[in-house]
């Protein structure tokens, strides 16, 4: 093997909002840590967060505090959540928006000086400490500035595309440098899975191009379990028009701050289906529904902000039945706050500066005046790695996994903003975890054979040269049929039919090439990121067919209510000695009293 090596006591994949507080914490333990991203340090998908990170501080609302937080993160996930996680989770939230804080963030502020929560849909109270509409560039600036004073090794625009095992723990990674095509062995003691997630297997998302599932694929290669691939987020709200820029957010904050859902008619079409568990707690009429944005605590919040399944669903529900906007979306308007406030125009664009300017450059519209055509967009990946709830552990020891690369905190449905919450608390505990077993286990040995067939499969495209498939028509089409067959109303029929057609896809793929050399080849790249694509399209077809129920995300047309036998377990993927997809039924544990309690006094 004539390739550089280079050691680290953890490494960390992912230089998002989850891999660097993983990074931050793992070296303040004393562990040597490299961070590895495909794209520049700063530019990680959490940069594009928009409305807010959810914690409990409490600041704008003095009921709130971790019981309301864990009963509604567990409500929105239907249940399946992991309650060990969605526990320290609504307990330590607070402490990172703090220490975010005292490590430079400039949070947006009560007038008088705390850090101010906006509402977002499914929380009881207004939660999510925000940046304006820009949260998620202040939480990556902030970490970032913090963890290069620390002394971390940045690998900027290198992509992994093995994990190596030793004796059936994790020894390295090995990945190339994009810009020159160059190989090279990572040896590390532990490694942060924090690769985000995988929007691009779908024709229209919010997701960035970074969105490849690759962290779910190099788990699942390297014999790590997933879970809950079937609940894949559709946010209500992103672009439809014009075509080029469909799929790009609109943050829910425009609802948060006012913002109404239209159909063609001019109606709140969201006042027509209120679900039975979140009617006690949503207004009966549009006026209360404004009251509650407004900072009335004795109001109910608007239809508008239930949970973000729902919302998708009705959207969809409107279009089809032929009620929607001239591009088949519908309306949101939060021009018409005109009516309620003096200086609408200024305070809309204070307040969601972002999505002002998305609009004006974007479509030539302006939000201060007129309605913006908005559909579901693919967005947020609820499951993924399965991972210990206290120490994020995979089932592959030495492997750890935290933000959206892992699963459990969201079950069956993420709240907004629970999100960038997430990332702090369960990055700061993987990088924790990740040092302690560095520190436990030592070094183990890399197996120049796994290096050899890493690279062997990852040139294999150049020997094809162009005569073989192209990478990009092969993307297109698994694109295609992933938005049109497993998409957000779902059925056995398609899903079979997705299932056939992964195979053929998969058989192109083996025979996918590519010209040129390996500087900077955007073909080599997207050739090397397809089997991943294609690993987890799969595993998320094979988990909808089988949950044969519609519970939070995952809405099949043949099974539209929930069902209490699918209520009790999570379905866990893992690849099979014979390297075929193999799918089981792992029973959540029951949770303890006390926190069933929790949830019993904030129904
Ligand atoms: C437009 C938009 C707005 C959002 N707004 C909010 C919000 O307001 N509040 C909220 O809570 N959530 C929000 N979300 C969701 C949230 O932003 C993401 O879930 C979160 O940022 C994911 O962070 P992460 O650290 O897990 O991964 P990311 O920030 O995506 O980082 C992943 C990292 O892994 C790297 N990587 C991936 N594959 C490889 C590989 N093979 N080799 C090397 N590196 C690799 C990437 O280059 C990147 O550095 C939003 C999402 C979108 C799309």
């Amino acid at each position: 093997m004539n390739h550089p090596v280079l050691d680290h006591d953890v490494l960390v994949i992912g230089a998002g909002g989850a891999g660097l507080r993983a990074a931050i914490e793992a070296s303040a333990q004393g562990a040597n840590v490299g961070v590895v991203t495909k794209s520049l340090l700063g530019k990680a998908h959490t940069v594009m967060a928009e409305g807010g990170m959810a914690a409990a501080l409490a600041n704008t609302d003095d009921r709130d505090s971790w019981r309301v937080h864990f009963a509604d993160t567990m409500r929105g996930g239907q249940y399946l959540n992991n309650w060990t996680m969605a526990e320290h989770h609504a307990k330590e939230a607070p402490a990172r928006v703090r220490e975010l804080e005292a490590w430079g963030a400039v949070f947006d502020r009560t007038k008088d000086g705390r850090i101010l929560q906006r509402n977002f849909g499914g929380h009881r109270y207004p939660r999510l400490a925000h940046v304006g509409d820009r949260t998620g560039l202040e939480m990556i600036r902030t970490l970032q500035d913090h963890g290069v004073h620390q002394g971390l090794d940045v690998y900027m625009e290198h992509t992994i595309v093995a994990l190596l095992v030793d004796s059936g723990r994790v020894a390295g990674a090995f990945g190339y440098d994009r810009e020159r095509g160059r190989f090279k062995v990572f040896r590390s003691k532990a490694i942060v899975m924090a690769t985000g997630g995988l929007g691009r297997a779908y024709r229209v998302t919010s997701n960035s191009w970074e969105y490849t599932g690759d962290g779910y694929a190099l788990a699942y290669n390297a014999g790590a379990a997933l879970q809950d691939l079937e609940f894949i987020q559709f946010h209500p709200t992103g672009m439809v028009w014009p075509p080029s820029v469909q799929g790009i957010l609109v943050t829910e904050g425009v609802r948060g701050e006012g913002g109404v859902l239209l159909n063609k008619e001019g109606r709140r079409f969201m006042f027509d289906d209120i679900p039975d568990n979140y009617k006690s707690q949503t207004a009966d009429n549009e006026e209360e529904g404004w009251r509650y944005t407004q900072g009335d605590k004795n109001a109910r919040r608007p239809p508008e902000l239930l949970t973000r399944d729902h919302v998708a669903r009705c959207i969809n529900r409107e279009v089809k039945a032929g009620r929607g906007s001239p591009h088949g979306g519908v309306f949101l308007d939060i021009a018409w706050i005109k009516k309620k406030l003096p200086n609408s125009a200024e305070h809309i664009k204070r307040k969601l500066p972002s999505m002002y300017h998305q609009f004006k450059q974007l479509a030539d519209l302006d939000i201060t005046t007129t309605p913006m055509e908005i559909g579901p967009t693919t967005h947020y990946t609820m499951g993924g790695i399965r991972v210990d709830g206290d120490t994020q552990m995979s089932t592959l020891p030495g492997l750890f996994a935290a933000g959206e690369a892992a699963a459990g905190l969201h079950g069956a449905n993420r709240l907004g903003g629970n999100s960038l919450s997430d990332l702090v608390v369960f990055g700061k505990r993987a990088g924790e975890h990740a040092a302690a077993f560095a520190k436990q286990h030592g070094a183990a040995k890399i197996d120049d054979a796994q290096v050899a067939a890493a690279e062997t499969q990852a040139l294999a495209p150049f020997d094809r040269g162009t005569t073989g498939e192209n990478p990009y028509a092969i993307q297109h089409d698994l694109q295609a049929m992933m938005q049109d067959l497993v998409g957000i109303v779902r059925q056995e029929s398609e899903m079979k039919q997705a299932l056939e057609k992964l195979q053929g896809l998969r058989a192109r793929a083996r025979n996918v090439g590519i010209g040129g050399n390996r500087e900077y080849n955007n073909g080599w790249h997207t050739a090397i990121d397809l089997p991943n694509l294609l690993t987890v399209s799969e595993a998320i077809a094979r988990a909808a067919v089988e949950r044969k129920e519609s519970r939070g995300a995952h809405f099949r047309e043949d099974y539209p209510d929930k069902s209490n036998e699918y209520a009790t377990f999570n379905f866990v993927i893992q690849k099979a000695a014979d390297g075929s997809m193999q799918l089981s039924r792992v029973p959540i544990p029951p949770m303890p009293d006390e926190l069933k309690q929790v949830i019993e006094e904030n129904k």
